[in-house]
């Protein structure tokens, strides 16, 4: 699951105050070393990288995919790595016995460190610099660079694409004006960002078009799954200042076979999608691996009743 805007600017900032807060770790450390104080817990103790405020700030960070868990990994490993190198250091120098190496170990761990911190950050930035400017959802690039890897961890489950473009979106724009045809954009982003399920990410793929991306064991729960964010999106209007305007969209929804590129795959549910514009919009099609189109119709919940069984 890809971070929002807001959330990586959150741990930017959290990851620079705690770049901050082991500066005045390694004041702390000097201080020990001319008071021979080796008492200090998040300086002396051997879990000392659990104890300072950096190490609480990793355990208390998931990751949440595969790339940001080599990221954080790298950075645990480093910081672990600095406290344990810091410590046989000030051990050394207060019992007398240092040597020029545990500077150099020392002064290798610190610069290990920031160069994982850096690294991680760099990948926030690029995430970040990839988000759609009008809606914060991740754009086309990030799909387009996470597409591969996504279908890969999907397994054992299956990966489908459901490409969704509100019908009639020029007439918004005639009718309101381009800026409240910005604010069905941005509105209706941030209901498909709420909306969809914790282990689907929704994307602004291009003007008026997004793509969500929806893991499933069969293609009757995947389609079932975009017919829900169809329903949704019909029945909720989108407010703006001047009233409300109510949207439909047309969806197509496609499983991508293992090892598919995206733009195969997108394809598929790209015809599926627009099967349904000509064939009356506001609908939600499926196409299969034989490309067979079916439009995709609501399955109410089942609502188990149970009966008293009268025996004899
Ligand atoms: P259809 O049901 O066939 O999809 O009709 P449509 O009117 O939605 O399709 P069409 O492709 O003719 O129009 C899409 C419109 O989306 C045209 C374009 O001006 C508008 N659009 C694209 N990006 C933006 C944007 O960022 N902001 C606004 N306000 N409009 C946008
Ligand atoms: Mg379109
Ligand atoms: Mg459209």
């Amino acid at each position: 699951m890809i971070r929002k805007t807001a959330e990586i600017d959150i741990i930017l900032l959290s990851l620079n105050q705690s770049i901050d807060a082991h500066y005045k770790w390694l004041v702390k450390m000097f201080r020990c070393v001319v008071s021979a104080d080796i008492t200090q817990p998040e300086i002396s103790n051997a879990d000392s990288h659990c104890l300072c405020e950096f190490g609480k700030w990793l355990n208390n960070h998931p990751a949440r995919d595969g790339d940001e868990t080599g990221y954080l990994y790298q950075i645990n490993a480093a910081h672990a790595k600095m406290h344990a190198s810091g410590r046989v250091l000030l051990l050394a120098i207060v019992e007398k016995r240092w040597l020029p190496e545990h500077f150099e170990h020392f002064q290798n761990a610190l610069l290990a460190f920031t160069a994982a911190v850096t690294d991680y950050k760099i990948y926030l930035l690029n995430i970040r610099s990839n988000m759609d400017i009008l809606t914060g959802l991740p754009g086309r690039r990030v799909l387009d660079e996470s597409f591969d890897r996504q279908l890969i961890d999907a397994s054992p489950f299956n990966l489908y694409l459901f490409l969704l473009d509100i019908d009639r979106f020029k007439s918004v724009n005639d009718t309101y004006g381009h800026l409240v045809g910005d604010v069905v954009l941005r509105t209706l982003a941030a209901n498909l960002a709420a909306w969809a399920r914790h282990d689907e990410t929704a994307y602004r793929y291009g003007g008026e078009e997004f793509i969500i991306i929806i893991r499933a064991q069969t293609d009757d729960m995947a389609c079932q799954a975009g017919m829900r964010i169809c329903h949704l999106i019909a029945e909720n209007s989108i407010q703006y200042p001047g009233g409300e305007i109510n949207i439909t969209v047309t969806g197509g929804v496609t499983r991508a076979q293992p090892g598919e590129p995206l733009d195969v795959v997108l394809g598929r549910s790209d015809q599926a999608m627009y099967e349904g514009k000509q064939t009356g919009r506001n609908r939600c099609m499926f196409m299969d691996e034989q490309h067979k189109i079916t439009r995709i119709t609501r399955r109410e919940p089942v609502h188990q009743t149970f009966t008293k069984q009268v025996v004899g």
